[in-house]
């Protein structure tokens, strides 16, 4: 049986360390960790997520600002509210929640943020440091899955490690995470993508496979070897009429057969997700305490 990769403990623990280290901060140097949170529009899911930073910002003693902006807000505006916290010592950190209203060029609004800023790791110049091998802001999902395997005493040098999906906020820095040349890391990396002719050719060589493919239940025991790390990025919600409201949360893992096959493997709740706001909260506090720039 699969050893359970236990995202939500492990964050947990991250986040008692980095509560610890941000009380020292402030005792010897009088810094306090700020993270300036952006939310346009009323977003159901984007209001969850949000609020969930800004309280464990809360928990963790930083100080945060939630500002909200109505979904016909202006492409200035927010630009604007990016750049006054671009220059606001008390904020080391910047968060505009994706996805924006059509109208407003998500990229030129990542651009604005101050990459010694960029706690979410998107700006152009975070992403080269990152391929570059230089210090820098990791995006917080493929981040977590690196602090999953490396707390797990997970071997990864040499071991060849899948990577299904290319989106820049997961699939793209999961894999220059994995093959950097790296303590925890030195993989051989495969990416793949829709293009590839059967997925299943590469899925089935993976010691290590990550699933970021946005498809429910997309990858099976089946396509899998045994003995086999799986990391599982997806949330989807789908409808199960058997449960209480209707729905449950289910990864981009058939998680009853790959835990059949596998080794090790992340549970969907309570895997990468937890991991996602614990790297955030890390990656703040790096920024606070000039650990970065
Ligand atoms: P995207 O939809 O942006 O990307 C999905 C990727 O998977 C694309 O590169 C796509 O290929 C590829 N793909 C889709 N179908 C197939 C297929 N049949 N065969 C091979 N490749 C395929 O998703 P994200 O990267 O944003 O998110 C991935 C998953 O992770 C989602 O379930 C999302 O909800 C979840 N997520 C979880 C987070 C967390 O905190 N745990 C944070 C962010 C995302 P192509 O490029 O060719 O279209």
């Amino acid at each position: 049986m699969a050893q359970i990769l236990d995202g939500k403990a492990l964050s947990q623990t991250l986040r008692n360390e980095i509560g610890e280290k941000t009380a020292h901060l402030k005792q010897t140097r009088g810094i306090q960790p700020g993270l300036g949170l952006l939310l346009v529009g009323d977003n159901p899911a984007s209001q969850v997520y949000v609020s969930s930073k800004a309280k464990a910002c809360e928990e963790l003693g930083f100080y945060s600002v939630i500002i909200r902006q109505p979904a016909d807000t202006s492409e200035g505006a927010v630009l604007r509210q990016v750049q006054e916290w671009n220059a606001d010592p008390r904020i080391h950190g910047i968060l505009v929640q994706l996805p924006l209203p059509k109208h407003i060029d998500e990229h030129k609004v990542l651009l604005a943020v101050a990459p010694q800023k960029d706690v979410d790791g998107f700006h152009p110049e975070n992403v080269g440091r990152l391929v570059a091998g230089l210090p820098c802001f990791a995006p917080c999902t493929p981040a977590g899955v690196m602090e999953i395997l490396s707390r797990y005493n997970i071997e990864t040098k040499g071991k060849h490690a899948v990577v299904v999906g290319r989106s820049n906020i997961v699939g793209k820095p999961m894999a220059n995470l994995l093959y950097q040349k790296a303590p925890n890391a030195n993989a051989i990396v495969t990416i793949c993508h829709t293009a590839a002719p059967d997925l299943t050719v590469f899925t089935k060589q993976a010691d290590i496979l990550v699933a970021a493919v946005g498809v429910p239940e997309a990858l099976k025991g089946a396509d899998m070897k045994d003995g086999v790390v799986v990391i599982d990025v997806g949330i989807n919600r789908i409808a199960d009429p058997t449960a209480p409201k209707g729905t449950r949360l289910v990864g981009d893992v058939h998680f009853a057969s790959a835990s059949e096959r596998a080794s090790a493997i992340t549970p969907v709740p309570g895997g990468v997700g937890p991991m996602t706001i614990a790297m955030l909260m890390q990656n703040t506090y790096r920024s606070a305490a000039g650990e970065v720039y």
